[in-house]
Formats: C-alpha cells, structure tokens, sequence
C-alpha cells in the first residue's frame, strides 16, 4: 500500500488512531441504561472469531492506530479472550492496549491482563451499595467488583479509572461517595452521561438522564476542584480535587460534543465497523474477512475507504435526526 495510506484521516481533517475492539455482545451483568433483561445475544456463526478480531485490530495498527481498547459486552466472558489480548500486546507499533470491563473477574484475571500487556483498564461502578449495584446491574454483585478493584490496583496497571454513570432515580445520591472511593484510593473516576442508544426497558432515559454539569457542581459544594491540565485524545473533560493527584472526569455526550476532536472509530463483535457512536453509518468487516477472494490488503482498504463516510459530528436527543436502535452492549462501549 503507498505510504500516503498508512494513515487514517477523514473528510473533515481528522486523524483516527484510536479503535474500541468489542470482543462480545454478552454479559454477566444487565445494567438497566445498556440492556433488557431479557437479552437475545448475537448466534456464534455471526460474531468474529478471535483470530478475525487480531487481523482487524492489525490491519488497523498498520493503519496507523496506536491505541487499542477492547470492550464488548463484557470482554472478560468471551472465552479464551486472554489469548487474544497476549497476541494483541505483542503487536509491534501499538502503543497503548486498553480494557473496560465490570471488573466482576478482576479478582482472578488482573496479574495476567497486566502480564499480557495491558496498560490501562477502566472499570464501570455506578454504586456503593450491594442492594443498589444489583438494581443498577439487575444481577451484578458488589463485593466482586471491589474485590477486583483491588486486585487491578495491586497487579499495577498504568492508570485504573472508575466508570460511573449517573442517573436520576438510581444513585445520584452517590456522586460523593464514589467520588471519594476513588480519591482515596488515588485512582481515576469518569462519571459518563447516559446515552440513548436503544431503549432501556425500565426506565424512559429523558427522566434519568443527569447532566455532567449537575455532577460537577455536587462535587465542588464540598471540593475546590481545577481544571486538569492533562489532555486525552477523548470525549472526557478532567478536574483535579486540590491536593490530590488522581482526576475526575466528564464524559458528556448528551450536552456537550466534541466531536471536531473525534479520534476513534469503533468494531462490533459481528465485525460491523461504526464510524461514529452516535450515527448508524458503517462498513461490514465480516464480509471481507469471509470473502475467500479478499486478502489483507483488501481489508486494510476497505478501512481507508471507510474514512469517507464518517459523520461530522452525533445528534443525541435531536429529533430531526434518526437516534441509534442499538444497544450499548453491540456497539462497543
Ligand atoms: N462491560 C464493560 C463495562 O461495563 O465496563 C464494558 C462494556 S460497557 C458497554 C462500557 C461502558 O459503557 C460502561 O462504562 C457503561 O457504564 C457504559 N454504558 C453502557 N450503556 C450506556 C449508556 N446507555 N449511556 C452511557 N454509558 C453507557
Ligand atoms: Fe454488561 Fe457493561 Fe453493559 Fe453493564 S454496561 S450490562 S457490565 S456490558
């Protein structure tokens, strides 16, 4: 391929070096913003296999991405999913192989994730409170998270960050006390605006949604907050709590956009490569992965070409745009 393609820039200047690889549609959890309970999960014969999700994760480093999240579903459920990150860490020219995860198999996978080359994981908490976590998570278990908290904090991975989202009704009450888990254990926490991807079966989200402003201001009645100076190639906004060193984060896809600074384009599991979070326009990678007359080369293509079609920017709650129907759990959160 001539040199001018190994670099990933859409209509609108921007360069993409960051991919969220989603590893599964499933989950052991049923968080109401992300699922039904009553899931139906993605047929075996559609989802990559594990070697079909290493060859679209490289043809993307060849590409010229350098940062690699994997999520899912809950990646830590596929199985045989460790041999996939080892092959992916060892990946020359990747520079950054991320993981979001529960955290409920923590406890028993963090030492060899941080092994297989894992540099940062970012774990979802939304409560401190056993009986609330299994509302929130319909099934989830709370001593499990911490437990695996603790241990991703023990194996030492380069940053651990907290992911929380807010919602009213649920745990908006909670926004200091998972605040101040966080700082005590000098480790990072997001709080992320729940999105409308799809609908949540228990609740109507436009009565749940809690602003990151809102968040932000419950937080500062009680800290001096500055603004961080650290700059991440992403949608998160950071504050520091004066004195300490971990950072708070906002993550505001609902009243705020950054979508001219947009770096990342993200795979489902059935291989469908989504150009933005907030937008159905895709490409289908399965196809040519399957195709028996289509080699690396045609795939790698493919990619560059999808460059072409991603949207200027996501219109979240605008009703003169199409909303997503898809769930959190198949587009890779
Ligand atoms: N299972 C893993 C987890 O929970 O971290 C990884 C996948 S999950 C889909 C990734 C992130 O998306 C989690 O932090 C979760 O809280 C968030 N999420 C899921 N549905 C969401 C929604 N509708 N709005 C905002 N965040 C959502
Ligand atoms: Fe599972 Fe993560 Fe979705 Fe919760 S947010 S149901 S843990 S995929």
């Amino acid at each position: 391929m001539p040199e001018q393609l190994n670099k990933l820039v859409d209509k609108f200047g921007r360069t993409v070096d960051y991919i969220r690889l989603s590893v599964t549609d499933r989950c052991d959890f049923r968080c109401v913003y992300c699922m039904t309970e009553d899931m139906t999960f993605l047929p075996r014969s559609q989802i990559l296999s594990l070697e079909e999700i290493y060859l679209v994760a490289k043809a993307f480093i060849e590409l010229g991405v350098k940062k690699i999240r994997l999520t899912g579903g809950e990646p830590m459920v596929r199985s045989d999913v460790m041999s996939l990150i080892r092959k992916l860490g060892a990946l020359p020219g990747l520079e950054e192989l991320n993981l979001t995860t529960n955290g409920a198999q923590l406890d028993k996978y963090a030492p060899a994730l941080k092994a297989a080359g894992v540099n940062r994981i970012n774990i979802s908490i939304d409560s401190l409170d056993t009986e609330r976590f299994k509302r929130i998570s319909r099934v989830g278990n709370l001593e499990k998270v911490l437990k695996g908290i603790d241990a991703a904090r023990s194996a030492g991975f380069d940053r651990i960050r907290l992911n929380s989202v807010i919602m009213r009704g649920y745990n908006e009450d909670e926004v200091i006390p998972l605040t101040e888990y966080a700082l005590d254990r000098n480790i990072d926490i997001a709080f992320i605006e729940e999105m409308p991807l799809g609908e949540a079966s228990d609740h109507d989200r436009e009565d749940t949604t809690c602003s990151n402003e809102w968040v932000r201001n419950t937080i500062q009645e009680k800290y001096e907050l500055l603004n961080s100076t650290a700059k991440t190639a992403g949608p998160s906004r950071y504050v520091q709590v004066v004195g300490k060193n971990n950072r708070i984060g906002f993550i505001s896809p609902v009243t705020h956009n950054f979508c001219e600074e947009c770096n990342r384009v993200r795979v489902t599991v059935e291989g469908r490569l989504l150009l933005c979070l907030g937008n159905e326009h895709s490409i289908d990678l399965r196809a040519i992965l399957r195709d028996e007359s289509a080699n690396f080369d045609d795939l790698k293509q493919a990619i560059v070409a999808s460059m072409e079609i991603k949207p200027e920017r996501h219109y979240f709650y605008d009703t003169d745009h199409e909303q997503p129907v898809r769930l959190m759990n198949m587009t890779g959160g």
